[in-house]
């Protein structure tokens, strides 16, 4: 919603650049123009002529009004004074009657006198008739202190202010003074008069628009009105705007009528005009409701408004039609330009008009007519073109791994004089070696045009394009300045096209192309040209492409067989081949590998420094040792330090080989490859080339591969000889522990005897004159000495084991127990023992030991019973390439955390007091098992029995 509004406001503001908005705002700006004419001018000068008329109306009403007072007031003026005359002759004639009957009949004749009176000139007061009352002579007074008089005497006529009293109707007094001379002469005749006659006049004033006429005297107090109640209230009208400006302004009696507005005692907003009458300076006022005047205004304005609107959607309205009507062959015309710009090139613009659009229409059509013209030519000629490009590109696109580009070239000729419809054509390349061009492919041509071809002359057209890149292209090859031998007109060759044959943006050669036609080939062909002398050396290049990676290929099938053979010659590392053997042996594959014409292994010496070299084929003797140590800032040095490889395609040129002594014995090219064992380099692999540029950096790869395999052959063979070294070692110490042992314990056996014999026979001898301290001592001896015995006979026992161990035969193991079981036999007796077994399988082994093994395992079994009788089970079962064994008993059981140490020779877990024993079984056990290519373990828990297992292999 919001968005809408504010896209018509942007339309607003910024209208669309089109002449239909433009004539729509023209044609609604008119009549927006007459519209706010009607409703600016003409309408407030109307609404201003009808309030003028109404003042006028009014003003009229209100002067006639007061024009009425006037007389009135004049008349009662005149009345008086003619009345005054008659008192001042009936004064003089001393005819008091006179006076009484003359201002009887005044009274009786004017209404409006209430009160007539004579004042003498002293202020007395002479004579008095009232309507209302009889006046007596003894009611006169002396007036002469009252404004009556004081200010009567003042002027001729005056009127009194209005008096005014809540009770009685407001009056006014008219005095008229006399100049008498005589001491007792009249002064002023007065006349009170009631204005409620004034009233009458007022309200008997019929005004049109419910209006109303009021009169206020020259306080602004209301003294005369239609509605008399409101007077009666002495109402002050002082406030009114209307009623300030006629009591401050000096009138004169002709003043026009004054009009002012103002909102009155009801509350209605009124219209007033006001003027003063004077004598005595009242205002009469005509007021009517604003209301009732300005309905007329205000119909006018609903009028005009009604018509306003009407004017402006009709405006609008006819603007919308107008515009659209005027600009609807524009828009046809916009329309069509539109179609034809998008390419539809068929239609037609309709002409509608035989005006300026209409002819600018036929115009369009003829444009267009002439535009698909030259459109159908056009896409005849491209597809003509494509045709014969594709028909030159299919020609190209079988290439064979095999073909030579003249063999491509060779097909190709044709379809490119067809394509390019030139009667000869040559493509030549240029060979360096010859300094001159090769024909690739010619056709059209005479042979003796083409001997000259190959020769590239300097300053020829020729020269021109292959050194710039740029086509030449001759319309005229007589006029042409370019073309300096005219050649090619000998042989009715006319116009001609020298294109490059660039291959990556490197002119190899040139594609020469000629007609007979004076002006076959011009420059608005250039491009299609240039496009298939561009097609032209992608076909060199996709060749050059293909035979390369044929090449590469090739030379990788070369190579990896190469390195296969390199690798079988490293794999069969014996035992004692050592690093420089092993080197030696695959120089020779590393040269056939890596097509090297030399090649050489140094190795540094960490200890001095000093290069030598394990093995080395086809390099000189005195060039390997020129360079007998690692040198500072040398090639070798960057290799070791860096440990990336050197390749160098051209030694002479290469900064990274500073001696160049390689070239002396004739290598061009080489590569220096770390040998590295792990991460440190231990060598240097040296291949060298005669050729320049055999070893690049396409190779570096390959290299690093043989070099990393021969690091590894070197790091596998030191590994092999350092385990084979260890394994010896370990062998060698073994023996010769065991040799100890079975020396130890056989050698001490002997002396040990002589303790044990010697302190026996000393307590049997000499028993009888030892005291008992002795013989306990003796007994002590004795028994440490049997203790030694018994330590040194299991030690022996144990390292018999390995030295006095028999050659493995077939042995049945269900034999060998049945044998140990018999030996057994009183000692299970005694305790009550049972013994089962599975069937047990035959095994390569020593029959003795295996005894010796069963009769430890059921021995400890037995001993280390509680309090039941043992059950001992022996059972055996094949897995893959081993029997396992186990031999499980119901006794004591062993904590887990013993599980490793009770096989260690003299460890046990219990005391001689409690259980028997030296320590030895296990070990022993042990050894047994191990010697016999097999594994002992047990499972158990206190409390729970044990389950001895050893394996056998099958
Ligand atoms: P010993 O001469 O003490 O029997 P062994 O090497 O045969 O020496 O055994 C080492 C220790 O292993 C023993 O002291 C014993 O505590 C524990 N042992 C061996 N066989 C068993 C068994 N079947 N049940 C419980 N304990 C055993």
């Amino acid at each position: 919603m919001a968005g809408n509004i504010f896209r018509i406001v942007e339309r607003l503001i910024h209208p669309q650049r089109s002449i239909r908005w433009r004539l729509f705002w023209c044609f609604f700006g008119v009549s927006l123009g007459a519209i706010a004419v009607i409703n600016l001018v003409w309408l407030p000068a109307s609404i201003r002529e009808i309030r003028h008329g109404q003042e006028e109306l009014r003003s009229v009403s209100v002067e006639s009004i007061r024009d009425r007072m006037r007389h009135f007031l004049r008349d009662l003026e005149a009345e008086l004074n003619s009345a005054m005359l008659q008192f001042r002759v009936a004064l003089l004639d001393g005819d008091p009657e006179d006076i009484r009957s003359t201002a009887q009949k005044l009274i009786q004749h004017q209404p409006a006198f209430e009160e007539i009176g004579l004042l003498s000139n002293q202020g007395r007061e002479i004579f008095k008739v009232s309507r209302r009352q009889p006046v007596t002579h003894e009611e006169l007074r002396d007036r002469s202190a009252t404004a009556l008089f004081r200010e009567g005497r003042k002027a001729k006529i005056r009127w009194s202010s209005v008096e005014i009293t809540e009770t009685s109707e407001p009056w006014v007094t008219l005095s008229i003074s006399l100049d008498s001379s005589k001491p007792e002469g009249v002064g002023i005749v007065y006349a009170v008069i009631n204005l409620k006659w004034l009233w009458r006049l007022t309200g008997d004033f019929k005004l049109s628009n419910q209006g109303r006429a009021y009169v206020v005297d020259g306080n602004g107090r209301l003294i005369a009105a239609s509605d008399t109640s409101w007077v009666l209230r002495q109402i002050s009208f002082a406030d009114r705007p209307l009623v300030k400006q006629l009591m401050s302004t000096r009138w004169n009696q002709t003043a026009p009528a004054i009009h002012g507005s103002y909102t009155n005692e009801i509350g209605s907003a009124v219209a007033a005009s006001g003027v003063r009458l004077d004598p005595p300076g009242w205002s009469v006022i005509v007021e009517q409701p604003q209301a009732v005047l300005y309905a007329a205004v205000r119909e006018k304005l609903w009028f005009c408004a009604a018509l306003s609107t009407a004017a402006l959607l009709i405006s609008l309205l006819f603007a919308h039609f107008a515009s659209g009507r005027v600009t609807q062959p524009i828009s046809r015309l916009q329309e069509a330009a539109d179609q034809i710009a998008a390419g539809r090139l068929e239609h037609r613009v309709p002409i509608e008009t035989d005006d300026e659009i209409g002819r600018l229409a036929a115009h369009f059509n003829e444009m267009t007519f002439a535009l698909r013209v030259s459109r159908q030519g056009l896409e005849e000629k491209i597809a003509e073109r494509t045709q014969e490009i594709s028909a030159l590109y299919a020609a190209m696109t079988p290439l064979g791994s095999s073909d030579s580009i003249a063999q491509i070239f060779g097909p190709i000729i044709d379809k490119l004089v067809e394509a390019t419809g030139s009667d000869a054509a040559l493509i030549r390349v240029f060979d360096r070696e010859q300094n001159g061009f090769a024909c690739l492919a010619q056709a059209g041509f005479p042979s003796d045009y083409l001997a000259a071809a190959r020769t590239m002359n300097p300053g020829s057209s020729s020269e021109r394009v292959f050194s710039q890149g740029v086509p030449i292209i001759a319309e005229n090859i007589a006029a042409d300045p370019r073309i300096k031998r005219k050649r090619q007109l000998q042989y009715g060759f006319n116009s001609c096209a020298l294109l490059p044959l660039a291959v990556r943006n490197e002119v190899r050669g040139i594609i020469h192309l000629a007609s007979r036609q004076a002006g076959y080939f011009s420059e608005d062909k250039k491009e299609y040209l240039m496009a298939i002398a561009r097609l032209m050396g992608i076909v060199i290049e996709n060749n050059e492409l293909l035979q390369s990676s044929v090449q590469w290929t090739v030379d990788l099938k070369r190579s990896n067989q190469e390195l296969s053979a390199l690798y079988a010659a490293l794999a069969p590392i014996g035992v004692d081949i050592q690093v420089q053997e092993l080197l030696a042996g695959v120089i020779e594959r590393l040269q056939s590998a890596t097509g090297a014409d030399a090649a050489s292994i140094r190795m540094l010496d960490k200890n001095d420094g000093s290069f030598y070299y394990p093995a080395q084929k086809g390099f000189p003797q005195e060039f390997l040792f020129a360079n007998p140590t690692l040198e500072s800032g040398s090639a070798d040095e960057r290799v070791f330090v860096s440990g990336e490889p050197i390749v160098a395609e051209n030694i002479a040129a290469d900064a990274r080989i500073r001696r160049k002594r390689q070239i002396q014995y004739g290598f061009n090219s080489c590569a220096l490859l770390p040998l590295a064992v792990g991460n440190e380099v231990r060598g240097i692999i040296h291949l060298a080339s005669r050729q320049t540029g055999y070893f690049a950096e396409e190779k570096t790869d390959y290299l690093m591969a043989i070099a990393r395999l021969m690091g590894i052959v070197v790091e596998n063979n030191e590994l092999l000889q350092s385990s084979v070294r260890s394994a010896a070692e370990l062998r060698q110490s073994n023996q010769e522990l065991e040799q100890f042992a079975y020396v130890a314990s056989h050698d001490l056996q002997e002396p040990l005897r002589m303790i044990t014999g010697f302190t026996q026979l000393l307590a049997k001898q000499y028993g009888d004159r030892l005291d008992q301290k002795a013989k306990e001592y003796i007994g002590f001896a004795v028994d440490g000495a049997k203790r030694m015995q018994g330590l040194i006979e299991d030690l022996l026992t144990y390292s018999r084991v390995g030295s006095k161990g028999k050659a493995f035969v077939s042995t049945d193991c269900e034999a060998v127990l049945g044998k140990t079981l018999a030996g057994l036999r009183i000692g299970l007796q005694e305790c009550g023992a049972t013994v089962s077994h599975d069937s047990l399988p035959t095994v390569m082994g020593d029959e003795f030991q295996l005894g010796q093994l069963f009769q430890n395992l059921l021995g400890n079994a037995i001993k280390y019973r509680n309090s039941e009788a043992p059950q001992v089970h022996v059972s055996c079962k094949q897995e893959t390439e081993q029997w396992t064994f186990a031999v499980k008993d119901n006794g004591i059981g062993i904590e887990p955390q013993y599980r490793e140490r009770i096989f260690q020779i003299f460890q046990r877990l219990h005391t001689r007091e409690e259980y028997e024993g030296s320590g030895i079984g296990l070990a022993v056990c042990k050894k047994i098992v191990e010697r016999h290519g097999g594994k002992i373990w047990l499972e158990s828990n206190l409390g729970e029995g044990a389950t001895f297992y050893f394996t056998m292999p099958a």
